[in-house]
């Protein structure tokens, strides 16, 4: 990625940060600063000023950092934020933004008595996260490749699935898969499901074996150039009865119901009252357990959520995932989901591998 999109990334929060009368702000939350600075550590806060755009670190990361990032870097041993409210009293700032939502409590307190009478404590919680939402051509190329290697990931290791193999060697080969593919890691922990724990929505592999007449779920996502996809795929071993049809069929409704709503401008909850009400047509509202999608990027869930409660809209670029499920205990569950991209047109779907249910 070109070193002014993270120029450009950082001018807009610092025109935010204007706009609510803050002269500086110290970023700590590690996707937040890769969005703003490359950096892809794990130890660093990027304090942001009109004046200049400062990378604290350790030196374990020293040359990582000079490579990633067009910042100012300060290689600090030791604890960051000393040097951090250091710097900031020798500015002489007179606010200072801090993600406080996600600072432990002892943390903000004793940045609070470093800073002493310094600059008076704010809160820019949450406001990178809103611009993380809409992406950049660069950021749905990265998720494009991304979904691209999950999905064959997916179809490669279908191709080998017999009854006999057990949950955590089915995730194994996925997740090698995904790697030989050119993921880094997997976004997330890979789940695979199969039978009766198919009905746990975020059930861990375990040892138990795939049995014939089974569904088995897999949910899994790569992470490409820091980019997550999300996918959830179902397969049934034999052919499945009318039951297990009637419930896949059903899931599949309102996952196709959730996508024809997406466009921008409509609510998030709406999208999911869409998804939950399909559902509810056919009996299954009460074991509908989670929301209908998240968005996704730098981390695997971000801004916006698409739930019940959810008050934001939909916006072009933002990238979600689509994901009703049913899940009923001591049987089974079916979830669906696609990561989509939302056009001035509506859902574009960005995930290739067929959605019907694969019988093996
Ligand atoms: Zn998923
Ligand atoms: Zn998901």
């Amino acid at each position: 990625m070109a070193e002014s999109t993270y120029q450009t990334r950082r001018e807009r929060v610092l025109a935010l940060l204007q706009a609510q009368q803050t002269d500086a702000a110290a970023f700590s939350h590690l996707p937040n600063i890769r969005y703003l600075t490359g950096f892809s550590g794990s130890n660093a806060i990027v304090v942001l000023s009109e004046r200049e755009s400062v990378l604290y670190t350790d030196p374990r990361y020293e040359l990582q950092a000079a490579e990633e990032t067009d910042c100012k870097l300060r290689v600090v041993r030791g604890p960051l934020w000393p040097e951090v409210t250091k710097a900031a009293r020798r500015r002489r700032f007179k606010s200072l933004g801090l993600e406080t939502e996600l600072l432990a409590q002892a943390e903000y307190a004793r940045i609070g008595e470093q800073l002493a009478n310094g600059a008076q404590l704010g809160d820019v919680s949450g406001l990178v996260e809103r611009l993380r939402a809409v992406k950049d051509a660069g950021e749905i190329a990265a998720i494009r490749r991304s979904m691209e290697v999950c999905g064959r990931a997916y179809l490669q290791t279908m191709n080998k699935l017999r009854v006999g193999m057990s949950e955590t060697g089915i995730a194994a080969e996925l997740e090698y898969r995904m790697r030989r593919l050119g993921a880094e890691r997997p976004a997330f922990e890979t789940i695979v499901a199969a039978g009766p724990r198919s009905a746990l929505p975020h059930a861990q592999p375990t040892g138990s074996r795939v049995q014939a007449n089974q569904l088995v779920l897999v949910d899994m996502g790569a992470s490409l150039d820091g980019y997550a996809s999300d996918m959830t795929r179902m397969s049934h071993t034999g052919r499945p009865n009318a039951q297990t049809k009637r419930l896949y069929a059903a899931v599949l409704e309102a996952q196709l119901a959730a996508l024809d709503a997406v466009r921008p401008g409509v609510k998030c909850s709406s999208i999911d009252g869409i998804a939950r009400k399909t559902l509810q047509r056919r009996g299954l509202a009460e074991f509908f357990v989670h929301s209908t999608g998240h968005g996704l990027g730098l981390e695997i869930h971000e801004t916006p959520r698409i739930g019940r409660r959810a008050k934001d809209k939909l916006e072009q670029n933002m990238v979600i995932t689509i994901e009703p499920g049913a899940y009923i205990p001591g049987q089974g569950g079916v979830r669906i989901e696609d990561t989509v991209l939302v056009t001035a047109r509506g859902a574009e779907v960005l995930t290739a591998v067929p959605k019907g249910l694969l019988v093996l």
